[in-house]
């Protein structure tokens, strides 16, 4: 009898221990979108990710918004167009050399004009970098946008100062 219950005990240990690895493990299923490049895909997705962490709901397939690779001339590296249609483009080439938080940066700038209506801000913080990932790239503030500075400066993309 003991020795059926400790059987028991086991195979229910066994089995949270199981439940609980698979679940950290269970990677998030990737989304893709209408319209949008592949490569911009798990950048759409971070956003809606980051948008539902702060309480808004951000459904980029509904809202029909499109994104694509192409080659920008006159030293832009990414536009949101709302003409006829809502469509971010990246630059390529600044896209072959960006590392992911600058891909990041880029996509969720475009989407801050794009999605959330937002403009340009400047806004310095005391050091000099960018208080926002709306700054205008053109000077004024230098870009910071770290895994350290992340965070807050998500918080200002969503919360729109
Ligand atoms: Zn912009």
């Amino acid at each position: 009898m003991t020795l059926q219950l400790d059987a028991i005990k086991y195979a229910l240990f066994t089995l949270c221990l199981f439940l609980f690895i698979a679940c950290e493990k269970a990677p998030i299923e990737p989304i893709t979108y209408p319209d949008v490049t592949a490569e911009l895909c798990p950048y759409f997705q971070q956003f809606e990710e980051e948008a539902a962490k702060r309480n808004i709901v951000a459904d980029l397939k509904l809202a029909g918004i499109k994104g694509k690779l192409v080659n920008i001339s006159k030293g832009y590296v990414g536009l949101c167009s709302t003409h006829a249609e809502k469509e971010i483009r990246i630059d390529n080439h600044f896209w072959e050399r960006s590392s992911d938080l600058s891909r990041e940066l880029i996509v969720f700038h475009e989407l801050g004009h794009c999605f959330l209506d937002r403009r340009h801000n400047n806004q310095k913080t005391v050091d000099g970098t960018c208080a926002s990932m709306m700054r205008n790239g053109l000077g004024g503030c230098v870009d910071f946008y770290t895994e350290k500075t992340r965070t807050q400066l998500l918080d200002e993309l969503f919360s729109g100062l």
